[in-house]
């Protein structure tokens, strides 16, 4: 059964930015990655409200290792984030930076042999206390000695208060990381702004009440880029400084495409939000004029559009864009924000609902995709570890975890099974590295037939597809073999930029180096298309290169003809497919192909693109 938890922030802020002394009314510009789309002018909402009162938890005796290691865990957690939060501090104004820099070294020596540290290792120990809990009475503790110390300068001793508590804060925040659930009481048409979010996080957020999103951390194809493209709110993301200057309650301009938050605005910026919100809508209803007519390029190739799903919440927006059915459906969000795991049937409503709601178009079931930035609580509960060595997208991901723990698969084919003769149905494998992988989780997929069979369940004679993700430079290279056990091919570009350059793709200190137009990322592509299409197999990009009608001449010059976005992208890529011509692509491709310097195939983008626009 679902157990509910308290609602408290995993949306990280601190006391310390609350307090960076940026002076009231004036105007500052802060730039990060343009993620999503839209304008925002509202009032911001921090996240840095205090945590409610967190249950008190004690342990078995033989837990009181784990449960110190546990801690161990979240002081290592806690001194990254201050020791990234204070590499950073360089972008605000120099008041501030003097202001917090001694902060969060205090904060940093408090992670060290601190009182706070030995004393709640020492509750754990004897009091048999969870950590959390633990650290929670070590810090009230230390606070109230504080407060009940003789000294004139009140002032400096609810300052050192407070700190003791913050840190502390920050450290149960990090013990016990659920996500946040207080989206509630964020004002309606508020700018959400946070340290950082995670994909869990942005999975609750709900598009009709905040009007933008603006985080500190975070990279241009993470997932919570992903989530918040998806819900279609405006966002800007890896915009460095923000939390340590915005204050709750002041206004602010976001500009999701310009990548730009303009806190405390003047009356200037404020005219440039409004008209560039007004020209945002205007836009919108001109594509959506496009929405029932064909993608098909001036001489007559036609391709196909279709969306990435996220949740459900997002269905209603399929049609409204004009998407030809799903490409991708992530299964994740079946097991996010829940403790316990999904059992068939509440799978079977799920997809039913999907399935249903496509009315005849095809609908792409991926598999659970657990690991890397994806963690997810369901499965720490003993059914995978939660902690997948220093590289967790390195280790127990997608498809290798699903092999590992087969009854995690086969419980997910039957359901999947169970709602096929609703529709028209594939299935989708990720993270795949091995042709074996493809070939094992086939035969996992026909056993579940043959017994869903012997139960009399009905099943269509021909069972849905089964492919393979190709978003690892493994599967990218051994497409030809892993051609032979899949049905066909999906090329999630996020993942493949990703592991091709070693570059995070969530990663705000390395985004300025993932590039999707790499000429490695590019040959990885066109080896795994040109495999599939030799076995005339369907090949389909569901990355979020997709979504980008910049990058859409050039997938098509390279022979792909179906495409997965998010719902909101799929007017302009439209827009732009209808005004291409499939041989200027293909020799667009060409050239492309033959360069090796990414600024090179960068400019030869930017011209075509041009190019197109100005023929339009
Ligand atoms: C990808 O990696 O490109 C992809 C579509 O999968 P995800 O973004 O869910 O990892
Ligand atoms: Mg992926």
């Amino acid at each position: 059964m679902k157990t509910e938890k308290p609602e408290r922030a995993a949306v990280r802020g601190t006391e310390a930015s609350r307090r960076a002394p940026v002076r009231r009314g004036r105007e500052q510009v802060l730039r990060g990655i343009a993620v999503s789309p839209g304008v925002a002018i509202g009032p911001i909402f921090d996240t840095t409200e205090e945590l409610p009162a967190l249950p008190r938890r004690s342990i078995p005796i033989s837990q009181v290792e784990a449960e110190k290691q546990r801690l161990a865990e979240a002081v290592a957690l806690s001194r990254k984030q201050l020791g990234k939060l204070k590499t950073r501090l360089g972008v605000l104004p120099e008041e501030a930076q003097e202001e917090l820099a001694p902060l969060l070294d205090a904060y940093i020596l408090m992670l060290g042999n601190s009182r706070l540290l030995r004393g709640a290792r020492k509750r754990i120990e004897n009091e048999h206390l969870a950590a959390e809990t633990a650290v929670d009475d070590e810090a009230e503790a230390i606070a109230a000695l504080i407060l009940a110390t003789r000294d004139d300068d009140k002032a400096g001793l609810n300052r050192r208060a407070s700190e003791v508590r913050e840190i502390a804060r920050r450290l149960t925040r990090n013990l016990t990381a659920t996500p946040f659930r207080s989206l509630g009481k964020v004002p309606v048409g508020a700018i959400l702004v946070a340290e950082e979010l995670t994909p869990a996080d942005a999975a609750l957020l709900d598009p009709t009440r905040i009007a933008g999103v603006a985080t500190d951390e975070g990279g241009p194809d993470g997932h919570t880029a992903i989530m918040l493209r998806a819900l279609g709110i405006p966002a800007v993301l890896g915009c460095t400084g923000l939390s340590g200057a915005a204050r709750r309650g002041e206004q602010a301009v976001l500009d999701g495409a310009a990548g730009q938050v303009v806190l405390r605005p003047g009356e200037r910026a404020l005219e440039r939000g409004r008209e560039a919100l007004a020209s945002f809508a205007r836009e919108r209803a001109r594509l959506g004029k496009l929405r029932r007519l064909p993608a098909i390029t001036t001489d007559g190739e036609l391709v196909e559009l279709q969306a990435n799903l996220e949740i459900p919440a997002e269905l209603p927006l399929i049609a409204q864009a004009g998407a030809q059915g799903i490409g991708l459906l992530r299964t994740e969000f079946l097991f996010m924000n829940r403790d316990d795991l999904p059992d068939e049937e509440a799978q079977v409503a799920a997809y039913t609902q999907v399935v249903e709601a496509m009315v005849g178009d095809s609908v792409t079931i991926r598999v659970l995709d657990w690991g890397g930035e994806k963690d997810m609580e369901a499965l720490g509960q003993g059914v995978a570890p939660t902690h997948t060595g220093p590289n967790p997208a390195l280790g127990l991901r997608g498809l290798r975890l699903l092999l590992k723990r087969p009854e995690l698969l086969e419980v997910q084919f039957a359901a999947i099974l169970r709602v096929a003769e609703k529709g028209k149905l594939r299935i989708l494998l990720p993270m795949v590295t091995n042709p074996s992988e493809v070939k094992a989780a086939r035969e996992i997929y026909d056993r579940v037939a043959r017994r869903l069979r012997r139960r009399g369940v009905a099943l269509p004679d021909l069972l849905p597809e089964l492919g393979a993700m190709i978003e690892t430079p493994g599967a990218a290279l051994a497409a030809d073999a892993i051609a032979l056990e899949a049905d066909f091919f999906s090329i999630g570009t996020n993942d493949l930029a990703m592991y091709t350059l070693a570059v995070d793709r969530g990663e705000v200190d390395v985004a300025h180096l993932y590039d999707p137009l790499h000429p490695a990322v590019l040959r990885l592509m066109q080896f795994a298309t040109e495999a599939a299409l030799r076995l005339r197999m369907p090949v389909s990009v569901c990355g979020e290169m997709a979504g980008n009608p910049r990058l859409v001449p050039l997938l098509l010059g390279l022979g792909i003809r179906s495409l997965s976005m998010n719902a909101s992208a799929v007017p302009r890529v439209k827009q732009m497919i209808r005004g291409l011509d499939i041989g200027d692509c293909a020799r667009l491709a060409r050239r492309v192909m033959e360069q090796s310097d990414p600024q090179r195939i960068h400019e030869l983008v930017a011209e075509f693109v041009s190019r197109a626009e100005a023929g339009r």
